[in-house]
C-alpha cells in the first residue's frame, strides 16, 4: 500500500484506492485514502517544524536540497519507470528529461534561496527596507500528468525559501511522489518539512485547502477545481496552474518542416495530456491545404503503444473515463463537420493483444474546426489536433484571444516585426516564436484569464512562497 507521509512516518488508512495501469488497467497497489484527520496531523507536524526549518540559515537548507536533487539523479530509471507505469506516459522521454530536470528544481531553488535580496526606500528622516520571510505552512496540490516535475517545481522553491508543506498528488498517479518522501528524509530534510497525504480531491485535497493554518496554496490542476478551491479556501496565498487551449498559429511566410515539428510535439507530447500543449493549430489560408496535408502524413507516422517501448511516441490515456472523454471529442469534431484527415474513431490500428485493455487513442487531426466549436474551444487533454484557418495577422489574433484559456501560445513566422505584434497582442502567459515548448527554470510560467493566476518559477516563486514585510525606521 502506499502510505501518508506524516512527520517523517509512514501512515496507512482504513480505506484504500487501486491503482491501475493505464497501460493494462490491471491493479499495480493499492494507495492509502486519508481524510481530514490525515491532513489535520500532517498540517500540525508541518506547522511544528516551520520555526527551525525556516530558522535555518539558507545556506544549510541548500546543502539538503542539493542532497534531495542528487539522490533524485541516483534514481532516475526506477521513479522514470515508475511514473510510466503510473501515468502511461513514455518512460525514455521521463527518464533522459523530466526526472534529471526534477532534480534541477532541487539544485536552482538550492541556489535561488541564497540569493532572496531585499529593497531600502530612504527618505530625509526615515529608513524603508524589505525583508523577505517564508509563508509557513504551504498546501502543495499536483495533478496527475507529468506528477513528479510538478511535485519537485513545487517542493523546491517552498522548503528552499524556508516553509513546510503537505502533498497532495493526484489519486491517479502517486507513486514518483511517493518515492520523492522517501528521498527527502534520506536526504537529511527533518521530519515534519516535508508531508504527503493521499486521497480523493474532494476529501484531502479540500480539507487541506480549507485547513486556517494553510498559508499558501500553490495548485496545478483543471481550471473548474481551481476556481472551487479559491471558493472555499478563505483568505490565503493562491497560486494556480488551470488549463490550456493554446494557439499554435502558422503563418505564410513560416519554415514549415520547423512548424510541423513544433505541431507534431506539440498536440502528441506528452500523450496529449500537458496543459502547454498547442492543439488549437491555426494556419493561414494559402498554405492551409498544404499543412493539412503534411500534418495528416506525419500524424499517421505517430506510434502509439507501450511507453516502456523507446519508439513509442503515445502511451495510453490515464483513465479508461478519460480515454472515452478524448473519443468523445472526437465524435463531437466530426458531428459538427471536422474532416478527419488522420486518426478518428476506435482504437489504434496494430495494437498487440496485451495492450487492448489498455486506454489507447488514435492520433487525431481535425481539419476545417471552427473556433466556436467545442473541440476548438474545450480542453481535450488528448492526442487531438483541431486545424483552424485564417486570412491575415488580425484575423489570427482574433481567432488566437477568442477563448477563455490563456496559457501558451506558439508564433511561426519569418517576418520579426509580426512575430513582436503577435507576442504582444496574444493574451497568454507564455509566448513561444519558432519554437517548441522549452524552459528556463528562470523564466515565469503561469497563465492569465482561466488558466490561472500567479507565476511560478524563479524569482516569480516569491509569490507564492514568500511573504514581503515593510520594515519603516525613524532616523
Ligand atoms: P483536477 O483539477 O481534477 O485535479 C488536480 C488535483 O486537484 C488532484 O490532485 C485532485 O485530487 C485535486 N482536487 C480535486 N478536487 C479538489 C478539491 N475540491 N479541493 C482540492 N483539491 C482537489 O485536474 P487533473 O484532471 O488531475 O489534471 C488535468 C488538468 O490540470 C488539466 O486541466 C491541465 O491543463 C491542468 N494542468 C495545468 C498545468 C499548468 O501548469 N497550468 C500543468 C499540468 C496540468
Amino acid at each position: 500500500m502506499i502510505k501518508h507521509l506524516i512527520n517523517g512516518q509512514q501512515v496507512a488508512s482504513e480505506t484504500t484506492i487501486p491503482n491501475l495501469n493505464p497501460t493494462t488497467n490491471e491493479v499495480i497497489c493499492e494507495i492509502a485514502a486519508g481524510g481530514a484527520a490525515e491532513v489535520a496531523a500532517a498540517v500540525a507536524a508541518a506547522k511544528d517544524a516551520f520555526p527551525k526549518w525556516a530558522g535555518l540559515p539558507a545556506a544549510t537548507r541548500a546543502r539538503l536540497l542539493r542532497n534531495v536533487g542528487d539522490l533524485i539523479n541516483q534514481h532516475v530509471d526506477e521513479i522514470a519507470r515508475l511514473e510510466s507505469s503510473d501515468t502511461g506516459q513514455s518512460y525514455w522521454r521521463t527518464k533522459k528529461m523530466l526526472v534529471p530536470r526534477a532534480a534541477d528544481n532541487f539544485y536552482f531553488f538550492a541556489d535561488a534561496c541564497q540569493h532572496v535580496d531585499g529593497e531600502t526606500y530612504p527618505t530625509s528622516d526615515h529608513l524603508n527596507y524589505t525583508i523577505f520571510q517564508p509563508v509557513g505552512v504551504c498546501g502543495l496540490i499536483s495533478p496527475w500528468n507529468v506528477p513528479f516535475m510538478t511535485a519537485t517545481w513545487k517542493t523546491a522553491p517552498c522548503l528552499a525559501f524556508g516553509n513546510t508543506a503537505v502533498l497532495k498528488m493526484s489519486e491517479l498517479s502517486p507513486l514518483s511522489a511517493d518515492r520523492l518522501g522517501q528521498l527527502i528524509l534520506e536526504a537529511g530534510i527533518p521530519p515534519g518539512v516535508f508531508n504527503i497525504v493521499h486521497g480523493y480531491g474532494a476529501t484531502v485535497g479540500e480539507a487541506l485547502v480549507c485547513h486556517p493554518d494553510v498559508r499558501s496554496v500553490s495548485f496545478t490542476g483543471s481550471t473548474a477545481t481551481g476556481q472551487h478551491i479559491a471558493s472555499v479556501g478563505g483568505l490565503k496565498r493562491y497560486s494556480m496552474e488551470l488549463g490550456g487551449k493554446s494557439p499554435n498559429i502558422i503563418f505564410e511566410d513560416a519554415d514549415l518542416e520547423r512548424a510541423l515539428d513544433g505541431a507534431i510535439m506539440s498536440v502528441y507530447g506528452n500523450n496529449g495530456e500537458s496543459c502547454t500543449n498547442g492543439t488549437r493549430i491555426l494556419v493561414q489560408e494559402s498554405i492551409y491545404e498544404t499543412f493539412v496535408q503534411r500534418l495528416a502524413e506525419r500524424t499517421r507516422k505517430v506510434v502509439v503503444g507501450d511507453p516502456l517501448n523507446e519508439e513509442t511516441n503515445v502511451g495510453p490515456m490515464i483513465t479508461r473515463e478519460h480515454q472515452q472523454k478524448v473519443m468523445r471529442y472526437i465524435q463531437l469534431g466530426i458531428d459538427a463537420g471536422a474532416r478527419v484527415v488522420a486518426g478518428g474513431m476506435g482504437l489504434p490500428e496494430g495494437l498487440p493483444d496485451h495492450l487492448k485493455n489498455g486506454n489507447f487513442v488514435r492520433p487525431t487531426v481535425l481539419a476545417d474546426v471552427d473556433n466556436s466549436w467545442q473541440v476548438a474551444q474545450e480542453e481535450i487533454f488528448g492526442p487531438v489536433a483541431c486545424v483552424i484557418p485564417f486570412k491575415d495577422e488580425a484575423h489570427a489574433l482574433a481567432i488566437a484571444n477568442d477563448t477563455s484559456y490563456g496559457l501558451a501560445s506558439y508564433v511561426w513566422t519569418e517576418n520579426g516585426s509580426r512575430a513582436l505584434r503577435m507576442a504582444r497582442g496574444i493574451e497568454a502567459g507564455l509566448v513561444f516564436v519558432n519554437s517548441q515548448n522549452v524552459r528556463d527554470l528562470r523564466q515565469p510560467f503561469g497563465g492569465i484569464k482561466g488558466s490561472g493566476v500567479g507565476r511560478e518559477g524563479g524569482h516569480f516563486s516569491y509569490e507564492a512562497f514568500l511573504e514581503v514585510k515593510n520594515v519603516c525606521m525613524s532616523l
